[in-house]
């Protein structure tokens, strides 16, 4: 394999909007420990075969060159479910030891369901992550069977209570609402947050599902949950969110922040700073997109760094405006959401 020359200086990876791509989200597994009713069926997925996933050295090798060819500074694993594949702290310690060329260690996050956390928040730290995100969606234990089909949602709330006990700050909870499944629990969800000290993100459903069951009417919106919200703990917006993709909102009596991501109701797409790579090697230039480009085949056939960083390049090039979710336009993904990596 060869490694080429690395230019003296970063190029900022630019589409055709004007968007600065920042950050990398690294799907390193299809698989996961739980079967959400949001995001997978309860049997009968199809798992890619073991070879067609990427190995530790070929992750490190695309994240290397997205941080220190274009500057890539946020770096985000995901799934399935991470902690699902062996050995993830070995990769979590290649990727702690990038450096942007100015010196700058890239932020390193990690999305999980929390299930083992209880175990390996601690092994996840050393090794170098930075920050955790754990999904959290209710807090009641027949609740937690029927949306993630298992029964796990003490080892989950143990799993949040190690993480911050390890040492992250802040650990954030992301909450997928879903009418009719968990839309009673925003006020329980976010009283619980107050009181454990965790920011939680209360995220809008979005069409990702493997069974086709999203529709409109299950979106609980970002006003909806605000105002929900609101009216028993006075919120203040936090200014300014930037590219990121939640907005957040301070508690009046100064217990803490409580974000919304509001992929349906205000799509934050022209703010997007985002791109991907999926547990296959494929890069995608959005979670929605319908076209994917094939870096595994590069990183498999003696593709050198010049060429996989100009197929990056190429891609975000041709990267859209952004998903038209609601509108007569919009197309699914024919991959789901595990599947590309949320
Ligand atoms: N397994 C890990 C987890 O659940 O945190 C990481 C992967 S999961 C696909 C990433 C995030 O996507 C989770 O917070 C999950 O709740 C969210 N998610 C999955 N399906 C979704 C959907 N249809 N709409 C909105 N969010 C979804
Ligand atoms: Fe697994 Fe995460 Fe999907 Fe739930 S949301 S089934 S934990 S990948």
């Amino acid at each position: 394999m060869e490694a080429s020359s690395t230019p003296a200086q970063p190029v900022d990876l630019v589409d055709g909007f004007g968007r600065v791509v920042r950050d990398l989200r690294i799907s390193v597994t299809d698989r996961c420990n739980f079967r959400c009713t949001y995001c997978m069926p309860a049997e009968g997925m199809t798992w890619l075969d073991r070879a067609e996933v990427l190995t530790y050295e070929e992750i490190e090798r695309v994240a290397r060159i997205c941080v220190e060819r274009f500057g890539v500074d946020s770096l985000r694993l995901t799934g399935g479910e991470p902690t699902v594949r062996a050995h993830l702290p070995l990769l979590i310690s290649r990727l702690a030891a990038l450096r942007l060329a100015d010196g700058r260690t890239p932020d390193l996050a990690l999305t999980t369901n929390g299930a083992t956390l209880r175990n390996i928040a601690g092994e996840l730290r050393d090794a170098g992550l930075a920050r955790i995100n754990v999904s959290l969606d209710t807090l009641r234990r027949d609740r937690f069977l029927a949306m993630t089909r298992r029964d796990e949602l003490d080892n989950v709330l143990a799993g949040i209570a190690e993480a911050k006990t390890v040492g992250f700050d802040p650990v954030k909870v992301n909450a997928v609402i879903e009418r009719g499944a968990n839309d009673d629990e925003i006020l329980d969800l976010a009283r619980w947050g107050r009181d454990n000290g965790v920011e939680v993100r209360f995220i809008e459903f979005m069409p990702l599902d493997a069974t086709n069951e999203w529709e409109r009417a299950k979106v609980v919106t970002q006003d909806e949950i605000v105002s929900t919200i609101g009216a028993v703990f006075p919120l203040e917006p936090v200014p300014a969110r930037g590219a990121a993709p939640a907005d957040r909102w301070r508690y009046a009596d100064g217990r803490g922040t409580v974000g919304v991501i509001p992929s349906v109701s205000h799509p934050f797409c022209g703010d997007c700073d985002r791109v991907r790579l999926t547990s296959d090697g494929q890069f995608r230039t959005c979670l929605f997109a319908t076209d994917e480009s094939d870096i595994r085949a590069l990183l498999r056939n003696g593709g050198s760094d010049d060429e996989i960083a100009a197929l990056v390049t190429r891609a975000v090039g041709a990267k859209w405006a952004g998903h038209q979710i609601g509108q007569v336009n919009f197309i699914r993904p024919n991959r789901t959401m595990s599947q590309i990596g949320g």
